[in-house]
């Protein structure tokens, strides 16, 4: 197995991480909801896109009722 000839210090280890940070995204408001969604894509929570309804949404069901 290969193993590295040096030890790498904190120090280096550190410097190579500080470009590891992640970004944010960039969320943009849905026009029918207003739900923050990711930019061209289906709203999640209403599933709209380009505001007119794409994705057909369950209708609401209470567990707690169908479980008796
Ligand atoms: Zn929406």
């Amino acid at each position: 197995m290969a193993v590295p000839q040096n030890k790498i210090t904190k120090s280096r280890r550190n410097m190579r991480r500080a470009h590891d940070a992640l970004t944010p995204g960039n969320p943009a408001e849905c026009p029918n909801c207003g739900e923050l969604k990711r930019p061209h894509h289906v709203c999640g929570a209403c599933g709209h896109y380009a505001e007119r309804e794409v994705v057909a949404q369950a209708a609401e069901v209470d567990l707690d009722d169908d479980a008796a």
